[in-house]
């Protein structure tokens, strides 16, 4: 997050990788990949140990999609060839027609699944907290009538995540886990979401994924993600994959 100012840096271009996971289309039970937009854009990752894990995933396919070129791929139109969207930008402005189309696809049903720093886009778009569920705060907040401070985040935190239901079938499969990550501290979660999964590390929120439905879109946040300690961590690949699948109806 120590780059959540730099959202106007990244401009210009904007790159189209289109990949199969080796061997991985042929391998799985019948059906066809699922097709995935990677939105990202507003906040530097390692690229390439993401979209390793991205290669890693089984019947997935993926394409990548840089702000500040994105808004014209989240519409109906502009989405028509993808099963799912996920959300690894961290991006601010959006334009009222922009906004109105993405609040269109997800009415009319598109998988969502947001990771990590996508918690900060969009800070005046109000409708945003309602898709993803949550927001993680840059300014002051109000929740409840009480005046909160600004949200925070944390490097380089050894810490143990629950699985706060292991019916779900984002969650299924996977037991309590170590990982080494970024924490958010303080950020706003609706009510009306469903805890995934929970942490007692201190300069975290106790809960850090959840699922909901947006319009006809299931959605999925999950707040871990931020360097290659996550990536390579199996319990996160699992959990992004089985994300990935959920929303898609898979
Ligand atoms: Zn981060």
């Amino acid at each position: 997050m120590q780059n959540a100012i730099r959202v106007a840096l990244v401009f210009g271009l904007w790159v189209s990788v289109f990949n199969t996971s080796p061997g991985g289309a042929q391998k799985m039970e019948p059906g066809k990949p699922i097709r995935v937009l990677v939105v990202t854009g507003g906040h530097d990752f390692e690229r390439e140990p993401f979209f390793e894990m991205f290669r890693s995933f089984e019947g997935i396919v993926y394409e990548e999609i840089q702000h500040p070129n994105a808004h014209a791929r989240l519409t109906p139109e502009g989405a028509k060839g993808y099963d799912v969207i996920v959300l690894y930008d961290m991006w601010q402005p959006i334009s009222d027609e922009s906004q109105e189309a993405f609040v269109k696809l997800l009415r009319q049903g598109k998988g969502l699944v947001a990771l990590h720093h996508s918690l900060a886009s969009y800070q005046t778009w109000e409708e945003y907290r309602n898709i993803i569920g949550g927001r993680w705060h840059m300014e002051k907040w109000t929740q409840n009538g009480k005046e909160l401070p600004p949200s925070t985040f944390k490097h380089d935190v050894q810490f143990k995540v629950h699985i706060a239901d292991s019916k779900h079938p984002v969650t299924r499969g996977l037991q309590d886990f170590d990982i080494r990550d970024e924490t958010y501290g303080n950020f706003e979660v609706l009510p009306k979401v469903k805890p995934l999964l929970t942490t007692d590390e201190p300069t975290s929120n106790r809960v850090i994924a959840w699922a909901h439905t947006y319009g006809r879109s299931r959605v999925v946040y999950i707040q871990l993600g931020h360097d290659h300690y996550a990536y390579q961590n199996p319990n996160y690949r699992r959990l992004v994959l089985q994300a990935i699948r959920w929303v898609a109806g898979r």
